[in-house]
């Protein structure tokens, strides 16, 4: 059934991206994850398919496309049922350059979201540090300026591209934090780097998914770079972060969408084929119905996710269905990866297995983009905050 959320317009360009994805990505995924790295021409394949700017500015060289057109696209990368692949791609297009799009001045923007369109230059997020992970406010990467440079000191792990990234877009304090919990998050900036600057030093992390995602830990060590390179406001990092995060979170919820829908469709090829007993598994209730409850509890995540993202094109208010989407997205994606590993048998469970790479995979994304608590403590802060457009309490007037 046609959803209500995706014209003929969107239906042709999904066509277009799976074909694209089967010829260019489907026959070589498995090599990549194998050498922990994806190869420069695809980034510029996918560029020159437009596929790296659906959202940015036309001015940048990207398509101004509506979100939805995005979700088409994430949902068929998810689908590809590589998780390293998706995440290197929707790091670079919607995580990184989505602060330069939506914060960066035209220079920065001619000088490193162009060129990441057209994939010649790759991008990185560079956010966690070994001593701050969920909680951002304990940032210490620190960027003090000295006349036209800001000297930039600290390390930054887990990240997604950091073997392969040309600059990285970097969360670094240029302002002593005012206090501790939400006010620790105050004095921070983005800065661009290039990853070539002396000083830059990136190692690879053995991931257990995600793998051609080149996650990496990169060290800042004195590390020169011009003042002009600032993403927007010096010290106002936390708040384009706080925007940004709202959209990480849908394009999680939507690779963990399309990751689902092609583990499933594993899954049942499986209990479809599998010949024991005299008949099929399918021929059994047990599998059978776990593959019922899954697919219905896959339609129920698509209906979310696709209102999430409607809710995201609605702009203000802020509401909580993009955290409620991502949670239950990439908890469902673990449990469907999990059944589907346990129901193609022992030949699942070789590490070389597809239904093996999309459990490793799935696990990463309960963690990244915010762990599953975190959405958790998001949304039910909602719950007992009163309903957008409440009037805010009366103070009683003194009367004389
Ligand atoms: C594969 C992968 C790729 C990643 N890519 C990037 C990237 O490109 N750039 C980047 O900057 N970061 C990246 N990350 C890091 C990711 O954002 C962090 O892992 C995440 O923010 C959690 O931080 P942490 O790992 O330090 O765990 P911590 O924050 O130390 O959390 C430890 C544990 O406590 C739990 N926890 C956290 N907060 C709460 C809470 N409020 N209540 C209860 N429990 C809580 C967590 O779920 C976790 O189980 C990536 C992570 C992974 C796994």
């Amino acid at each position: 059934m046609r959803s209500v959320y995706f014209t003929d317009a969107h239906e042709e360009f999904r066509a277009r991206v799976r074909a694209f994805l089967t010829a260019h990505v489907a026959p070589h995924a498995a090599a990549w994850e194998r050498e922990r790295a994806l190869p420069r021409a695809l980034w510029r394949k996918l560029g020159a398919e437009g596929l790296l700017g659906l959202a940015h500015p036309r001015s940048a060289g990207g398509g101004e496309r509506d979100l939805f057109t995005s979700v088409v696209f994430l949902e068929e990368l998810g689908r590809t049922g590589f998780g390293g692949l998706r995440a290197a791609v929707s790091v670079h297009a919607y995580m990184a350059t989505h602060y330069l799009a939506t914060a960066g001045g035209p220079e920065l923007c001619a000088a490193y979201l162009a060129p990441a369109v057209r994939g010649e230059k790759i991008a990185a997020l560079a956010l966690t540090e070994p001593g701050a992970g969920a909680d951002l406010s304990r940032l210490a990467t620190t960027a003090e300026r000295d006349g036209d440079r800001y000297v930039v000191r600290g390390t930054k792990t887990m990240v997604s591209n950091g073997t392969a990234a040309d600059f990285q877009v970097v969360a670094v304090r240029t302002a002593p934090p005012s206090g501790s919990g939400r006010r620790g998050a105050t004095g921070l900036s983005l800065l661009v780097i290039d990853a070539s600057l002396p000083g830059v030093t990136a190692r690879p992390l053995p991931t257990l998914g995600w793998r051609a995602a080149g996650t990496a830990t990169v060290e800042y060590d004195a590390v020169r770079v011009p003042a002009d390179r600032l993403i927007g406001r010096r010290d106002s990092g936390f708040y384009y972060l706080m925007r940004g995060l709202q959209l990480e979170r849908l394009v999680a919820a939507v690779l963990a969408l399309g990751g689902m829908e092609r583990t499933l469709d594993d899954a049942r090829a499986a209990v479809a084929g599998r010949e024991l007993f005299g008949g099929t598994l399918g021929a059994l209730q047990a599998p059978l119905h776990r593959l019922a409850d899954l697919a219905t509890e896959l339609a129920a995540a698509r209906q979310l996710v696709h209102h999430a993202a409607w809710c995201l094109t609605q702009g203000e208010p802020p509401d909580t269905a993009c955290s409620m989407a991502k949670l239950h997205t990439t908890e469902l994606a673990c449990r469907i990866a999990e059944a589907n590993l346990h129901l193609q048998g022992a030949r699942g469970y070789l590490d070389t297995s597809d239904a093996a790479r999309a459990h490793r995979d799935a696990q990463a994304a309960t963690l990244a983009a915010g762990p599953s608590e975190v959405m958790r403590d998001l949304i039910g802060r909602s719950l007992l905050r009163p309903p957008y457009g409440t009037p805010p309490p009366q103070t009683p007037q003194k009367s004389s």
